[in-house]
């Protein structure tokens, strides 16, 4: 991954390198672009790497399973023919406009300049904190987790998981064949979770306490959590307590961007993916639109659109529909196309 310099200049600029900012730069490669991802986030893969990286993920086209690891160094590796330039653990904080050629100056918080042409936003649900315990937050790093991203790591071990969200029961059932024992631990009757997940979850071994709270965290190495249930309360063993409750998302510096806004959390977007600034597109979980599906594959098939159609916003001459890429002679075994067509380039710094 690239360092950053103190200004760049590109033609496209993704904001954001989760999985559709990824497949976007494979995108802006096909159609000739130089292109620079930033993200706050010191790897790409946005939510999948932070929070999902070993689940197994059944709803992208092409794959009936596929690691969300895997799925984010295939993105990686598809986007890599075409060079882009990764400008990680940098949050965009500035975005200038009024340049003589029309384009605009982002800069981050590092205060790198990145002159582009054009601006694709893929930020997902912007800079994500995990929502802390109510009890035991203070022990975190001391046996109490936001994330698993080793499940191997708990082999053997006691888990409790608080929460009733996709995390948690993700995470149960990710744990489950490998822990010891697998808790879960929400304080309402009903999960919010996929309902199939669900359904799975109560036909295995994981324990599941519904109306529940962790009311104690016990031992420094954690060894065991109180649990209250309908006011009665139960000692769990427990070497890991998961924290499982949902992220405090913020657009942060992103709000102050001139952007139209709904419920300060997404960018409305046209059928072009448009934002209400010309020449700055939104693709992926940050995007709204009347029928909006939050998911990966719905965030694919923005992003190509919001590409194509930024190409044609620099060079109102081109077309905004990239031809077949099979009409392009692949370079090597991976199936990179050839030579695609290309648009005016303001080159790379
Ligand atoms: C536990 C869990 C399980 C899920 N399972 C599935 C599933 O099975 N199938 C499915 O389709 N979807 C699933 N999802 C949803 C899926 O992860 C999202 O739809 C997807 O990640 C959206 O991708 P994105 O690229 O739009 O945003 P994100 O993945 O959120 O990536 C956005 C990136 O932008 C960065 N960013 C934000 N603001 C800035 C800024 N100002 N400057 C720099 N960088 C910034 C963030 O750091 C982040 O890396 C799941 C989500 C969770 C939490």
């Amino acid at each position: 991954m690239d360092d950053a310099a103190s200004s760049l200049i590109v033609d496209v600029l993704i904001v954001g390198a989760g999985p559709v900012g990824l497949f976007g730069a494979y995108y802006a490669g096909v159609r000739g672009l130089n292109v620079a991802l930033l993200d706050s986030l010191e790897e790409p893969g946005g939510q999948i790497t932070a929070m999902y990286p070993e689940k197994a993920i059944f709803d992208v086209a092409g794959f009936p399973a596929i690691r969300g690891r895997e799925l984010v160094e295939n993105l990686v590796r598809q986007a890599a023919p075409f060079a882009p330039r990764y400008l990680l653990g940098q949050q965009a904080v500035g975005l200038e406009r009024g340049r003589a050629d029309g384009g605009f100056v982002v800069t981050s918080s590092t205060g790198l300049r990145i002159s582009a042409r054009s601006i694709i936003i893929t930020g997902g649900i912007g800079t994500f904190t995990p929502r802390p315990l109510p009890t035991g937050e203070d022990r975190l790093g001391r046996g109490v987790v936001h994330f698993v991203p080793k499940p191997q790591e708990y082999a053997e071990l006691d888990v409790v998981i608080v929460g009733g969200g996709d995390s948690a029961v993700d995470w149960a059932l990710l744990l489950e064949p490998i822990a010891k024992s697998v808790t879960i631990v929400h304080r309402r009757a009903a999960f919010r979770a996929h309902p199939h997940s669900v359904a799975v979850m109560h036909a295995s071994s994981v324990n599941v306490l519904t109306d529940a709270q962790v009311s104690s965290v016990l031992g420094d190495p954690l060894h065991s959590v109180e649990v209250t249930v309908d006011g009665e309360t139960a000692l769990i063993s427990a070497h890991r307590l998961v924290a499982a409750l949902g992220f405090i998302a913020n657009l942060g510096p992103l709000l102050d961007w001139g952007l139209e806004i709904v419920q300060r959390r997404h960018l409305v977007v046209d059928t072009t993916m448009a934002t209400s600034v010309p020449g700055v597109y939104a693709s992926g979980d940050i995007c709204e639109y009347p029928g909006k599906v939050r998911l990966i594959a719905t965030g694919f098939g923005e992003v190509a659109t919001a590409v194509n159609n930024a190409v044609a916003f620099m060079d109102p001459g081109a077309s905004v529909f990239p031809g077949h890429l099979s009409d392009y002679a692949p370079t090597d075994t991976a199936g990179a196309p050839g030579t695609p067509t290309t648009v005016n380039t303001g080159g790379v710094s």
